[in-house]
């Protein structure tokens, strides 16, 4: 008896931070996405040391009052979810509330916020000591540096892999951030040089144009776009042409609901819509969006939310596979790319 304790919550962060925080890849992904619900136009990130010494995620969102400057560090806090039945609803998806708990608690923090009248607050979260906190002057919007990851949990660093991988994988991540928000600027720079920059779609910047850019050089000829609807489900693919084709699945990109994911079977559906213009082995360079009913996808399956449960997934398959093949008949490629005869 007497065995069982209900662990402090400086533990319990640590635990749920192993489930959200395993690279800097991910807390960049977790603080962009703030920055984006906070309603942000403009995300300029920056990075030493592949992210491990410092990630500074700067928007110009919404802000917080200096009341959650400190209380978004709990666990559990959330300004995005009130009621049980959101839960079903959820359009923003995935964990609520741990993000910042837990990467409070495996790093230094350092938050600057402010709401526009030109003053702020400034919250210092050290794990082991006490907050600090004071006024500041800023504008509107949100900075967060996050440096020394994993200072205090020295396994994990070491599963980080070289500066190289950790520095590509934040720089893809937030590539993704970028493709699924057309209507916001994004930016990273590390100690070198600017890795990233792309403006928001405008009146001379087509989502088409975006996205090639984003999906990097090479993309010569531009992107096709297909579009398709059915049922509630409804598609929009924008292609390269099939002579860009890959042997891996790297150029291929699927987002549900906006949302990044690394979905096997929902990558071959698109490799099947392509079938007709594309040798066996080979992956389609793509963007593709997938809408689907809220209700119908379930984001919670895996922490790190790049996989989802689909409750039709034969429909989603079929949408996909159906308005790549469909649309193939006047994509302007065929001519170069049908086989004789
Ligand atoms: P969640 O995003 O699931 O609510 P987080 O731990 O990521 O949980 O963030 C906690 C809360 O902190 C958010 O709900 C939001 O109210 C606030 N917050 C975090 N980052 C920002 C930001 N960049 N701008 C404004 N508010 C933010
Ligand atoms: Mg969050």
């Amino acid at each position: 008896m007497g065995i069982v304790r209900r662990m402090d919550e400086a533990l319990a962060n640590r635990i749920a931070a192993g489930e959200v925080v395993e690279r800097p890849a991910n807390v960049l992904k977790e603080l962009v996405e703030n920055s984006l619900d906070a309603g942000a136009k403009s995300i300029n990130v920056s990075m030493r040391g592949a992210g491990v010494e410092e990630l500074v995620v700067e928007d110009d969102g919404g802000g917080m009052d200096p009341e959650d400057a400190l209380a978004c560090f709990q666990r559990h806090a959330t300004s995005k979810l009130t009621q049980d039945s959101d839960l079903f609803r959820i359009a923003t998806m995935g964990f609520r509330g741990e993000a910042l708990a837990s990467i409070s608690s495996v790093a230094k923090v350092v938050l600057q916020t402010g709401q526009g009248a030109g003053i702020g607050h400034e919250v210092v979260m050290v794990p082991g000591q006490p907050v600090q906190q004071r006024s500041i002057s800023r504008t509107q919007g949100t900075r967060i540096s996050v440096s020394d990851l994993f200072f205090n949990t020295p396994a994990r660093r070491q599963f980080l892999k070289t500066d190289r991988g950790e520095a590509a994988a934040a720089k893809s991540w937030l590539t993704r951030l970028a493709m699924a928000n057309p209507d916001v600027a994004f930016s990273l720079r590390d100690e070198k040089s600017e890795r990233l920059r792309v403006a928001a779609v405008g009146p001379t910047y087509s989502e088409k144009d975006r996205l090639a850019e984003l999906m990097g050089k090479g993309i010569s000829g531009g992107l096709y776009l297909f579009e398709g609807e059915r049922e509630g489900y409804s598609l929009r693919a924008f292609a390269a042409r099939p002579d860009l084709s890959r042997r891996d699945r790297r150029g291929l990109m699927i987002f549900i609901n906006n949302r990044f994911v690394d979905d096997r079977r929902l990558q071959q559906a698109v490799v099947e819509g392509f079938r007709s213009v594309l040798e066996v082995g080979r992956h389609p360079v793509a963007v593709v969006f997938l809408k689907v009913p809220p209700g119908l996808v379930d984001v919670n399956v895996h922490p790190q939310k790049t996989e989802v449960r689909l409750a039709q997934p034969r429909l989603a398959f079929s949408v996909i596979r159906g308005t790549i093949a469909d649309g193939l008949i006047d994509a302007p490629w065929l001519e170069i790319n049908l086989p004789e005869g």
